[in-house]
C-alpha cells in the first residue's frame, strides 16, 4: 500500500498575525492583542512528528502545485478570488471575509497552495500513483463559501479538489466526510443542490457557524438528501463518534456508492482542543480512519483522500495526525501517544443515551440519500 503525503513549509508561514484568539485585538477596548488561535504549530508539529517517528520514510511525497484561476473558479466567484489577491499585496495582508480570518502579505499564494495541495493529493490517487493520500494543508477550507472565506478558511480546498477531479478525470459520485468539530457549511453550500456529491458533516451541535448544520438541512432540488448533518452534543467522545461512523456514515457511503471519498480531516474534535468540546482521542481517530479506509476499499478501489482542516491543540493534534496517517499507510511507527491511556479512560468517553438519540435520528436520514 502506498500512501501519498503532502506538506509545504509555506503552510507554516501562513500568517494569522496578532489576535486575541479569534477576534482582533483592540487595546483601548481592553482586548489585549495576543496570538491567533490558528497558529502554525498544530500543523507543523504533525509534520515534525511524522519525520521523527520515521513514518515519513514510508510515505510517498506528493508535491503541491498552486491552484490556478480555472481551478478556483470551479467553486469561487471571480470577485472573491480577486479580492484575496488584492488584499494579499497589502503590506499587512487582509482577511478572508468574516473578520476572524486574517492572512499576511502573500497569503493569496499560500491559500492557493493549500487548495492546490488538496488537488495534487487527489490527482495522485486518481492517477494511481498512490493508493490513498493525506494533504497536510493550511489554511483550512471547509467554511469557505463561493463568494467569501470564513472561519480561518480562504478557499474551499476539498470542494475545489472535488470539482477538479470531475473536470479532469470525469469522477462522478464523490462523498465528502467532514469530522472537523465545526460544521462544514462551505462544503454544504457549494454542493447543496448537487446529487452527485454526498456532503456529510459530523460536528458539535450549534457551535460554528451559529445556527448551522442542523439535521433538517438536507440539500435542495435534485440534491435533496445528499446533504447529511450529524450535529452531536458537546461532550461526545470516542463512543459517540464511532457510533456515528458505524450507524450513519458507513450506511450512507454504502447507499451512495461513491467513486472517491474525501475526508475533511479536522482534529478540533480532539479531547484537548481549545475550540471544541468533543472528546476524541488518537484511539478514536485511528478507528474512524480504519472504518473509512475499509469502506473505500469495498466501495471505490481504496480511493480516499484526507485534507487537513482545523485542530488547535498544539500538543495533541500531532498524535492524532500520526494515528490517522499510520492507519492510512498500514504502518505503526515507533512513537506511541503518551496521553492516550489517561484520555481513553476519561469519564464520558462511552456513547451516552442523549448522544445515541441524535445518532439514531441521523441514521434514519440515510434512506433519503439519492
Ligand atoms: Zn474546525
Amino acid at each position: 500500500m502506498a500512501t501519498g503525503y503532502l506538506w509545504h513549509e509555506l503552510y507554516g508561514w501562513h500568517d494569522t498575525g496578532s489576535s486575541l484568539g479569534f477576534v482582533y485585538g483592540n487595546a483601548p477596548a481592553g482586548l489585549q492583542p495576543f496570538h491567533h488561535i490558528d497558529s502554525p504549530n498544530s500543523k507543523k508539529r504533525v509534520h515534525e512528528l511524522l519525520a521523527v517517528s520515521g513514518l515519513l520514510d514510508d510515505l510517498v511525497r506528493v508535491v503541491p502545485e498552486p491552484a490556478t484561476d480555472d481551478d478556483l473558479l470551479l467553486v469561487h466567484d471571480r470577485a472573491h478570488i480577486e479580492r484575496i489577491a488584492t488584499e494579499s499585496r497589502l503590506p499587512k495582508g487582509g482577511d478572508a471575509g468574516d473578520g476572524f480570518s486574517p492572512f499576511g502579505q502573500g497569503g493569496n499564494e499560500i491559500a492557493r497552495l493549500a487548495a492546490g495541495g488538496t488537488i495534487s493529493a487527489t490527482m495522485a490517487v486518481l492517477e494511481g500513483r498512490v493508493d490513498n493520500a493525506y494533504a497536510l494543508v493550511r489554511p483550512c477550507g471547509h467554511h469557505a463559501l463561493p463568494d467569501m472565506g470564513m472561519g480561518f478558511c480562504v478557499f474551499a480546498n476539498v470542494a475545489v479538489a472535488a470539482r477538479v477531479a470531475r473536470a479532469r478525470h470525469g469522477v462522478g459520485r464523490i462523498a465528502v466526510v467532514d469530522w472537523d468539530v465545526h460544521h462544514g457549511n462551505g462544503t454544504q453550500a457549494i454542493f447543496y443542490d448537487d446529487p452527485s456529491t454526498l456532503a456529510i458533516s459530523i460536528h458539535q451541535a450549534n457551535w460554528f457557524p451559529h445556527d448551522s448544520g442542523h439535521l433538517h438541512e438536507r440539500g435542495a432540488g435534485a440534491g435533496e438528501g445528499a446533504t447529511l448533518n450529524v450535529p452531536i452534543p458537546p461532550g461526545s467522545g470516542n463512543g459517540a463518534y464511532l457510533a456515528v461512523i458505524d450507524q450513519v456514515v458507513l450506511p450512507a457511503l454504502e447507499r451512495f456508492n461513491p467513486e472517491l471519498i474525501m475526508v475533511a480531516c479536522g482534529f478540533d474534535a480532539n479531547v484537548l482542543d481549545p475550540l471544541g468540546r468533543s472528546m476524541i482521542t488518537s484511539t478514536g481517530y485511528r478507528a474512524m480512519t480504519s472504518m473509512l479506509l475499509d469502506a473505500a476499499t469495498t466501495l471505490c478501489g481504496g480511493r480516499i483522500v484526507f485534507s487537513h482542516e482545523g485542530g488547535y491543540s498544539e500538543i495533541y493534534v500531532p498524535f492524532c495526525g500520526l494515528a490517522v496517517i499510520e492507519t492510512l499507510a498500514g504502518v505503526k511507527s515507533t512513537v506511541d501517544d503518551p496521553f492516550v491511556g489517561l484520555l481513553d479512560e476519561m469519564g464520558g468517553q462511552p456513547l451516552q443515551p442523549h448522544q445515541a438519540a441524535i445518532v439514531a435520528q441521523a441514521a434514519q436520514l440515510v434512506n433519503e440519500i439519492p
